[in-house]
């Protein structure tokens, strides 16, 4: 079967090819070339004609949150007015809290089909729902693989709740990522933990060590709004990134997401550890957090946003106008 869209993308390494085709065989492509000199090569294949169109390989979101889309409509008496009260007052006990076995396997079901229609074919999902342990990972997991998607699934352990949940959080990571480790199939896990603000030293080094112990990547939340730069100074002596550097965690298996509001010189302490960032420009919006500094970041940084307010094509806009 020939595929011959207006434009081909094959790589972001290569610049899109106007009036380029592929030509696929059971599930493989097996050539590519311009249209004519397809259709000579091969004049007894199927043609879809995709005139207008552009064909690319699949997207590939670095972080969502699969439940979010069931915050959608939550009436509310008084609109968060920045990062730290539309956690306190708002995500955390009107969304988080809440969520149960049943949600959770009801909106991953309901967010693959719309990533799946976007042209998202892999994704990193963080699930926060401190209630919902322990199990929670396997009930995401099983509604997940009757859609074919590719994803890297973990749980947001956090000590907010206490240290007794914090500890069930990573539990959940470990036995999740252990059981698909090396696995042939499309799910994998990884340690996830929420921040400096909701996680004590112990904790996050605990964190790491079972990561290494996995082989797997760490993944956190990293100074979304100024609550956590202005807490770690206040706590710490130091800003978060430099923090992470002092603990010796800082490195190429640390996975970070929104890094909004970091100074100059965290950025260049990312870039010098190798560490991996990514980027949500409508998050960024949603919460007021800010815009990041994203020059020095370009080898790093992937691009992400959350599934339950936007598509990737959305979110590839919007990172457009605010560079
Ligand atoms: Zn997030």
């Amino acid at each position: 079967m020939l595929i011959l869209p207006e434009w081909l993308i094959t790589s972001p390494r290569e610049a899109p090819k106007r009036g380029w085709g592929v030509r696929v065989e059971a599930n493989l492509i097996t050539d590519l070339a311009p249209h004519r000199e397809l259709e000579k090569k091969y004049p007894d294949d199927s043609v879809i004609h995709a005139e207008d169109q552009i064909l690319s390989p699949g997207f590939v979101n670095t972080h969502t949150h699969l439940y979010g889309v069931l915050a959608h409509g939550i009436p509310l008496t008084k609109a968060p007015d920045g990062f730290w009260p539309f956690l306190k007052d708002f995500w955390w006990p009107m969304v988080e809290d809440r969520i149960d076995h049943n949600m959770i396997r009801a909106a991953a079901d309901w967010q693959c089909q719309v990533m799946i229609k976007s042209g998202v074919t892999s994704f990193y999902d963080c699930l926060e729902a401190p209630h919902s342990l322990p199990g929670c990972l396997d009930v995401e997991a099983e509604a997940i693989a009757g859609h074919g998607l590719r994803a890297i699934l973990s749980f947001e352990a956090t000590e907010r709740v206490s240290k007794a949940n914090g500890l069930l959080g990573l539990k959940e990571n470990f036995d999740f990522t252990s059981k698909h480790h090396g696995d042939e199939g499309l799910i994998q896990g990884l340690i996830c933990y929420h921040t400096t603000f909701t996680c004590s030293r112990e904790f996050i080094l605990n964190a790491f060590e079972m990561a290494n112990s996995l082989g797997c990547l760490v993944h956190m939340h990293c100074s979304e709004g100024t609550y956590e730069p202005e807490y770690a100074l206040k706590n710490f002596g130091l800003r978060p990134i430099q923090y992470y550097d002092q603990l010796g965690v800082l490195g190429a298996n640390m996975l970070a997401s929104q890094c909004v509001q970091l100074a100059e010189d965290e950025v260049a302490l990312i870039a010098l550890r190798g560490a991996r960032v990514a980027h949500m420009p409508l998050s960024n919006c949603e919460v007021g957090a800010g815009l990041p500094l994203c020059r020095n970041w370009q080898p790093l940084v992937s691009l992400s946003d959350l599934a339950a307010i936007a598509t990737l094509i959305t979110s590839l806009r919007s990172c457009a106008v605010h560079s």
